[in-house]
Formats: C-alpha cells, sequence, structure tokens
C-alpha cells in the first residue's frame, strides 16, 4: 500500500510544512497524516466503503484532492480522479462506468453535475468538500493503514481510444510505486524540495507529485484556476527548489510571459515536461531562456511518466554529434521499462526502424476496466501496445513518430476526434462527420470538423457549436467547421483522414 509511505513521512518530516495555497501554509505533514487516517475512517465507517470500492474526483487542484487521493489509498480504496473540464454527460459515463460509489467534488463542478446526476445518485454519493457533509467526514476516527499486496488497483485514469467511449485503466499501487522510484533515479527528491502543481492533479503527471510528497517536500498549489505563467513566477519569490511538470505549450508560455524578467529563476530547480510533442527550435529557445532545467518524460495513460525519459545531462550534452536528434527523441527508456518497436504482425523490429511501440514493466497497467476485447488487443503476452509510432536508433535512444493514429493534442489536453464527432452527429441534419487536428501555434492543435448535412438542411457553423456545447467540454469544441458534399473515403468506406489534413494544409495559425 503506497499510503504506507505517508506514515513514513509523517514520522520523519511530522511538523515540516505539507501543503499551501499560494503563500499560505494549509498542513503539517503531521496535520495531513490525520487528516487522511481520519477521511479514510470516514470512509470505511461513516460512507461504508470497502477495500476495492471506487470514488471519484471531480475538482480542480486544491488540499482536498491530495488529501483524499492518500486517504482512499490508505484505506485500500481505488481513486477514480476525473478531468475537472469534462461536460457532465462526460463526467456521469465515467461515474457509470468506474461504478464509483462516491464522487467529491467542489461546489461548481456538483452544481453542474446535479441536472446528469440522478443515475449516479441511485447508487452513488455526490460529496461536496465545501459542505458540512464534508466536514463532518472530518470528525471521524482515523483507522489503521490496510494491508494491500501491491496488485490492487490504486488509479483508475480514464482515457479513451480512438474506438468507442473512456476507459478506466488499472494503475496498481505497484504501478504508482514505481513511477515514484524511477522519478528519483531521474533526480533525486528530499524534504527541501518544493513540488508546483502547475498541471491538473487529476491528470498522469499528478502522479509525479507522489515522489515530491513521500519525501517530505512542500506541496504548493497556486490559487487561480487555470495556469498563470505570472503566477507561477511570482511562487518563485517565496519558495526554493521549485520543480513542477508542464505540458509542451505551457513551458512555452511560460518562457515567453513577459513576467519571467523579474522572476527568481534560480528558484526552478526542474519543469518536466511531456504529454505532447516539443519541438527541438522550441526546447532549445526555452533552454536559451531560463538555462537547462529541463527532463522530459514519455508516458501514456496505460503507463503513465516513466516510460522512458530524457534527462538534464542529455539535455546538456551540446557537444554530442547527435544532440539534436536527442533533443527530438524522447530518450532512453528508464530502468526496468522494456520498449521494442513492432510490425504489424508484433515482430520485433531491428533499431532504426518505425513502428508500433510496445512497453513492459511495472509501471504498466494491470488492464482497462470491464473490457475484455480492448485489454486482448492491447496486452498481448506482457506487452502493452501503445498505439505510438516511433523507432529506436542504436544508441538506444527512442523518438516517436506519429501518436495514436488521430488523437488531437490541444493545450496539453487530448481530444478524441470520434467523441466530436459522435456529438456532431446527435444532430438530425449531420449525415457524416469528421474531425482532426490542425497546427495552432499557441495550442499545439485546433479542431477542425467537416461535416456533410442532409441536403433540405439549412443548419450553420452556430448550430453545430450548439450541439457541441451541450455534450462536450469546451476545450474540445471544434475552433472551424468545414460543410462538405462528401468525405474521401477508401473502399471500405473508412474515411481517409489523411486527405483532410492535406485539404487544411497552411489553414492553421
Ligand atoms: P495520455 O494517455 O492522455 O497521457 O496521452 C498519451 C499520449 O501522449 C502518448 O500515447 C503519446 O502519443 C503522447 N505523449 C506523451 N508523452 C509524450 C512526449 N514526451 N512526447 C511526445 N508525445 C508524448
Ligand atoms: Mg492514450
Amino acid at each position: 500500500n503506497i499510503a504506507k509511505l505517508v506514515e513514513r513521512v509523517v514520522r520523519l518530516h511530522s511538523e515540516r510544512p505539507a501543503i499551501y495555497v499560494g503563500t499560505t501554509q494549509v498542513s503539517t505533514y503531521n496535520e495531513f497524516g490525520h487528516r487522511v487516517a481520519t477521511l479514510a475512517g470516514a470512509l470505511r465507517d461513516k460512507l461504508g466503503l470497502k477495500p476495492g470500492d471506487r470514488v471519484a474526483l471531480a475538482m480542480l487542484n486544491c488540499p482536498e484532492f491530495l488529501e483524499i487521493q492518500y486517504a482512499c489509498w490508505w484505506a485500500g480504496l481505488t481513486l477514480v480522479p476525473t478531468n475537472a473540464r469534462l461536460h457532465p454527460k462526460e463526467l456521469a459515463y465515467i461515474l457509470e462506468d468506474s461504478g464509483a460509489k462516491v464522487c467529491f467534488c467542489t461546489a461548481e463542478i456538483g452544481e453542474a453535475f446535479l441536472p446528469q446526476a440522478s443515475d449516479f445518485l441511485e447508487n452513488g454519493r455526490l460529496i461536496c468538500v465545501s459542505s458540512d457533509e464534508f466536514q463532518h467526514l472530518l470528525k471521524a476516527d482515523p483507522i489503521a493503514v490496510t494491508e494491500l499486496t501491491g496488485g490492487e488497483t490504486a488509479w483508475l485514469g480514464y482515457t479513451s481510444g480512438t474506438t468507442g467511449r473512456p476507459k478506466g485503466a488499472m494503475l496498481s499501487h505497484k504501478s504508482l510505486m514505481t513511477t515514484a522510484l524511477r522519478h528519483y533515479s531521474m533526480e533525486p527528491v528530499g524534504p527541501d524540495d518544493a513540488k508546483l502543481y502547475a498541471a491538473a492533479m487529476s491528470h498522469g503527471a499528478g502522479a509525479f507529485g507522489i515522489s515530491y510528497l513521500l519525501q517530505g517536500g512542500r506541496q504548493i498549489i497556486p490559487e487561480s484556476k487555470g495556469f498563470r505563467p505570472a503566477e507561477i513566477y511570482d511562487l518563485l519569490s517565496t519558495f526554493e527548489n521549485v520543480s513542477m511538470f508542464g505540458a509542451p505549450t505551457m513551458v512555452m508560455r511560460l518562457i515567453d510571459d513577459p513576467s519571467l524578467a523579474n522572476a527568481k529563476i534560480e528558484n526552478l530547480k526542474t519543469i518536466i515536461y511531456g504529454g505532447g510533442p516539443m519541438y527541438v527550435q522550441d526546447i532549445k529557445r526555452a533552454m536559451a531562456a531560463i538555462g537547462n532545467r529541463f527532463h522530459q518524460g514519455y508516458g501514456l495513460t496505460e503507463a503513465p511518466l516513466t516510460v522512458s525519459g530524457l534527462s538534464k545531462a542529455m539535455h546538456g550534452d551540446v557537444n554530442h554529434p547527435r544532440y539534436d536528434d536527442h533533443l527530438g527523441s524522447v530518450g532512453v527508456p528508464f530502468m526496468g521499462t522494456e520498449i521494442v518497436i513492432r510490425d504489424e504482425a508484433g515482430n520485433p523490429l531491428p533499431a532504426g526502424e518505425v513502428g508500433e511501440i510496445t512497453i513492459r514493466g511495472d509501471v504498466v497497467m494491470t488492464g482497462y476496466l470491464n473490457r475484455p476485447e480492448a485489454n486482448a488487443e492491447t496486452l498481448r503476452d506482457g506487452w502493452l501496445y501503445s498505439g505510438d509510432v516511433g523507432l529506436i536508433d542504436e544508441e538506444g535512444f527512442l523518438t516517436l513518430k506519429d501518436r495514436s493514429k488521430d488523437l488531437i493534442i490541444s493545450g496539453g489536453l487530448n481530444i478524441y476526434p470520434r467523441e466530436v464527432e459522435e456529438a456532431l452527429l446527435t444532430h438530425p441534419d449531420v449525415v457524416e462527420a469528421s474531425v482532426i487536428g490542425v497546427p495552432n501555434r499557441e495550442w499545439g492543435e485546433e479542431t477542425v470538423a467537416f461535416v456533410v448535412t442532409s441536403e433540405a438542411s439549412k443548419i450553420g457553423k452556430d448550430d453545430l457549436d450548439t450541439v457541441c456545447r451541450d455534450n462536450l467540454a469546451g476545450f474540445k469544441r471544434p475552433r472551424r467547421y468545414e460543410f462538405v458534399s462528401e468525405l474521401p473515403k477508401n473502399n471500405y468506406g473508412k474515411v481517409l483522414k489523411t486527405d483532410l489534413r492535406k485539404a487544411m494544409e497552411g489553414v492553421g495559425e
């Protein structure tokens, strides 16, 4: 049980500060540990949950997120972190699919969710962390940490293949522990370190926080709801040895922000970036702006963060003859992770050849919850078939060529075209829809929808936008609609998205 390490950190660092919101200290490790053991007691005794039951979180970064996260593990429960920016209908789907019995939320998200919550509320409870009910839970008797074997699911992370609805990837205690230990192999972390939660705790990258918390480091939660570079720089004037995780787009916004000029940049120790491609010229520009403070991590929901990495030392190895190739890669496999590139039949390919990236090691999920077919396809002979395409060179560096077919990544967030297409198709006049991403300088990619409407239809962009507003999170809404008379298809009737992308060349910003 990874929560056993909370006992350890409380013993070693009881009076050290644990959590801050902005520059205000919220708790010491002693206080944090007490809240965790108390909430664990409440989950078990007041809410009647049993080991293996699932508890969802629908909230932006806040101290309660961390408290409930560790309380769930302490009590032997599975955490289901959801993206706080999801549409209420999308949240409802995840709650139903995961079978969560309790969902903790913030007031804002809870209110928006209520109109969609009737199915969930038949068997589940929605508890707002600002409610009296939550305060009541904090009066429970603390319990002892639950004994586990390590294979139990700690984190049920929702993704969605290009084929169909989101799937819950089951990550065990052992998997999260492995991620934390791998992180230490990349860079030692101790009680004098500070972890700044610039990205969402609910994302797989939230697991990088574990490494700092379990070593007694300060946990700093920005006050702003969104990512504000000026606030990040502000916090650097108070805290030392600050590290953070950020998507490449966040890194670029950070270095382009004018408040960098007055920042105490020496207090920024490390930025770990990943989750989407970082271009060579961009990382060079970032290092020119703030120095070499960078690690890169490659991972996916099914094997978070520490599949391969490009260390700070590699970022600084400017005299290496293949330096630019290294910067454009996702580094080398972490110790204990095996990566094999395979052809379509699943046969291993030699160095330099492009194929599907397959991954083996403790960091890999045990499977998707209740998805035997997807599991048979994704996990074969102990290997995770990532859906990413790439190559490993003679030196062992992994380069991603293309990602899982058609996934769109905008501002570091995944958009699955199929979900957007399905939303558009709910309009009775929409006959066909196909969604692709086009390059966008600020967000990485932006979404474009190609739509075929019924002959007599008079619908326009606004109607389509309304449909998307009603069904999808804001960040997934297409920025552009193209009305076409037909979609390009191959002889099997499959839409040729490559042709759509070609048609859009030069259109993005
Ligand atoms: P998710 O499952 O939402 O975490 O998204 C995982 C996908 O993001 C991977 O399958 C990759 O296609 C992409 N990705 C993750 N890390 C990197 C990276 N360092 N560089 C490029 N793409 C990445
Ligand atoms: Mg994925």
